[in-house]
């Protein structure tokens, strides 16, 4: 499988090395987002998230809102490397 962003933005073929749990995306180190899932808890008086054990790797279209501040980070250390 090569990398589909690689594949779309870049006009290159890079072996993929994971894919996207939402978009079935294949992605290179470059665009593959180490993060992981989350649910909400409802309980009563306070409502709150709880982080799921394991790891989930996103492409940047499909990082979750609530992983922001991992896609920016990421982001930035691509387009320093371009
Ligand atoms: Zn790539
Ligand atoms: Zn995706």
């Amino acid at each position: 499988m090569q990398c589909f962003d690689c594949a779309v933005q870049l006009n290159r073929e890079t072996a993929a090395n994971a894919m996207c749990r939402v978009c079935g995306a294949g992605l290179c180190l470059d665009h593959a987002y180490p993060a992981y899932a989350q649910e909400e808890v409802h309980s009563l008086g306070s409502p709150a998230t709880r982080r799921l054990p394991g790891r989930r790797m996103y492409c940047r279209e499909c990082v979750p809102s609530y992983l922001g501040d991992v896609a920016t980070a990421q982001r930035g250390r691509i387009s320093a490397a371009v």
